[in-house]
């Protein structure tokens, strides 16, 4: 068994290990494995664990000793033997993959996504599929058919979400690097309040094929990690065209360039906006400003320029995500028939209706609500006042923060206004708990990347902060998260051992 320190290495470390043979990746697997045996009863991070992960851990062992025909080809592999935790919503050959709804509960997809297939590629070992809001709706994963998960660090509070197992497994060292989905934040909501580093990349550089659809012009798969070396690692390999499979997806990664190694430890020259309407919301709690404020100081002593703009769209963002994200998810949960997906039941000579109302009774309350609303924005007579208008607001906002990003190099915000909530505080009033979105869905909306870095604690609660940039500038992203982690050293603790 390897030791704690050990389970704590970021992935490139233990790639190196690996490599050299110095660490066994089946001993380092059964150990993360007998870790989340002990641990995750409490946690609640994963829903389903990979029954061929110590399998697929000799497999590579076997390679690194040269007892398989590979021709040394493990060499080349960035993530060799890297557990790699996934949210329940990305698909994975062979192991149930549930969306954290009943509606999925026994469904085993015949296929990886394509940024799995990618990572696999590599050498990564899923190690398990992570806990979430049912259907990735919901900030907080209290509206998962399976629990909601705890914040590791602060156990009566939420790890947020919507992909909370991941960031939680990652900040209690039961996976190295993990996936998440972004919808309107739910990769970096979770990465900030678990203290991790969480990537939204731009619209489309990710292959969305094998991502169970939620809002579908909106959504990201995004990369979790606890170093930002590991992230840009993972986004080397995830990133890439996948146009037969995905018509959205982009073929960008040839010219996004990723040296960090080479990278400066400063920020000089750059020009960063902060947004007056979202820090002096009345909604941003007092903790998260102060940090924000001093994430400002820190930036500014590393040579960047910080100046204040105002985007008054801002106010109709939350709005326009909603409508959109409702209206999309309304369509795409309608195929949760009982004919053709997930759950069913025997028809027993009811009528058809009858049948389908059964079928849909398993959808949690949350993802009813949604489906009601979502429906109602697109009906006939209301689709031009509501959904129309949404798009239109969509538009106005993209504009106004590009805009801004052709003056700036970045956009510089809190990533959620609040400190992480105690598990049931928000759960009862869905208004509240959309609220807490306005500093994520506004890179949704836009398109562009986002990435929340772990910055500060708060009476031990993690506080992170998130920066912007044009469309294809992760590069910029992963320098300013660099040239900070480089600046704090390991001030911010991000794993919890
Ligand atoms: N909290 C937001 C929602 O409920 C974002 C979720 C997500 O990004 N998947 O829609």
């Amino acid at each position: 068994m390897v030791s704690s320190s050990k389970i704590a290495l970021s992935a490139y470390e233990l790639v190196e290990e690996v490599k050299v043979g110095s660490i066994s990746v089946e001993d380092y697997i059964a150990s993360m494995i007998e870790r989340i045996g002990s641990m995750d009863e409490r946690i609640n991070a994963y829903i389903t664990l990979n029954d061929h992960a110590l399998e697929e851990a000799r497999m590579i062992d076997k390679m690194v000793k040269g007892y398989s025909n590979d021709n040394g080809s493990y060499a080349t592999k960035s993530l060799l033997g890297v557990p790699l935790a996934v949210k329940d919503n990305i698909s994975t050959q062979g192991i149930r993959t549930t969306c954290a709804s009943r509606m999925l509960e026994d469904y085993v997809p015949l296929y990886d996504a394509t940024v799995v297939k990618r990572l696999k590629g590599a050498g990564a070992i899923v190690i398990g599929k992570t806990n979430m809001d049912e259907f990735g709706m919901g900030s907080t994963t209290e509206f998962s058919a399976f629990g909601a998960t705890h914040n590791p660090w602060v156990y009566e509070r939420v790890a947020g979400g919507s992909s909370g197992g991941s960031a939680a497994a990652l900040a209690a060292c039961m996976a190295s690097i993990a996936l998440g989905s972004d919808t309107g934040g739910s990769v970096r909501c979770p990465a900030s309040f678990c203290s991790i580093y969480g990537l939204k990349p731009t619209y489309g550089l990710l292959s969305r094929y094998g991502l169970i659809s939620y809002a579908n012009s909106l959504e990201c798969i995004g990369l979790m990690a606890r170093s930002v070396l590991d992230l840009a690692l993972m986004l080397k390999v995830a990133a890439g065209s996948d146009m037969q499979n995905d018509h959205t997806s982009i073929d960008a990664n040839s010219s996004i360039s990723l040296d960090l190694e080479s990278m400066n430890h400063d920020l000089k020259g750059m020009r960063f906006a902060t947004i007056r309407e979202i820090v002096e919301s009345e909604g941003t709690d007092e903790p998260v400003r102060d940090s924000m404020f001093d994430a400002l100081s820190s930036v500014e002593r590393l040579g960047a320029v910080v100046e204040e703009v105002s985007i008054p769209s801002l106010r109709y963002a939350l709005a326009s995500y909603y409508t959109i994200a409702m209206a999309e998810a309304s369509s795409n949960l309608a195929r949760y028939d009982g004919v053709r997906y997930g759950y069913t039941a025997q028809p027993d000579g009811v009528a058809w209706n009858e049948f389908y109302s059964k079928i849909r009774s398993n959808f949690g309350s949350e993802v009813k609500r949604r489906i009601m609303l979502g429906t109602y924005v697109l009906s006939s007579g209301y689709y031009g006042r509501y959904y129309m208008k949404a798009q239109k607001a969509r538009a106005l906002i993209r504009d106004e923060m590009l805009k801004v990003l052709n003056h700036y190099n970045a956009i510089m915000l809190p990533t959620m206004p609040i400190l992480p909530p105690r598990i049931g505080e928000r759960i009862s009033d869905p208004l509240r708990l959309y609220m807490v979105d306005i500093c994520t869905v506004i890179a949704n909306l836009a398109g562009i990347p986002a990435l929340s870095i772990p910055y500060s604690m708060y009476n031990g609660l993690p506080i992170g902060v998130q920066f912007m940039a044009r469309h294809l500038d992760e590069p910029l992203l992963l320098r300013i998260a660099y040239a900070l982690e480089s600046a704090r050293g390991d001030k911010v603790r991000r794993c919890m051992i």
